[in-house]
């Protein structure tokens, strides 16, 4: 698997820098941002470093982008009951992509809560995480359920 040394989100993957984990498989892995836009704000990504859209084989984009529609239908489901969801992918830095490794944002919205996302983009600040974190994968483990 391609890691590269100095990038943030792999040394995510290989555990040497901390993340408030969503979901992990063999390829891919979901975790909180570390400055969410709104409480639940995941990213998704691929465990192999690919820096750009173009770097990304399809098929595990369609899987980056599979993992997060599950992802969003699980905020729904969970106890941070989003009413909705915004689903983003920057791609370069002309489109702001600020951390060179492809990622899928899943930010969680509500009704009526467009101040309060302008001020999550402009302050990203976080806060428990861990029990954010919890939440979410309890939304998908409702998901699994009957
Ligand atoms: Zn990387």
């Amino acid at each position: 698997m391609r890691r590269v040394s100095n990038c943030i989100f792999c040394a995510i993957v290989r555990g040497d820098a901390a993340a408030a984990r969503v979901y992990e498989d063999d390829d891919l892995l979901a975790f909180l941002d570390i400055r969410p836009v709104t409480r639940g704000h995941t990213l998704v990504i691929a465990k192999p470093h690919a820096e750009r859209l173009d770097d990304l084989a399809a098929d595990v984009g369609s899987r980056m982008f599979a993992l997060g529609h599950r992802i969003a239908l699980a905020l729904g489901r969970s106890d941070l009951a989003a009413d909705g969801s915004n689903l983003v992918l920057n791609d370069g830095p002309a489109a702001f992509q600020t951390v060179p490794h492809i990622h899928l944002h899943v930010i969680p919205r509500h009704h009526g809560d467009r101040l309060r996302f302008v001020k999550g983009l402009l302050l990203r600040r976080g806060g428990e995480t861990d029990t954010t974190a919890a939440l979410i994968r309890d939304g998908l483990t409702r998901m699994e359920q009957p």
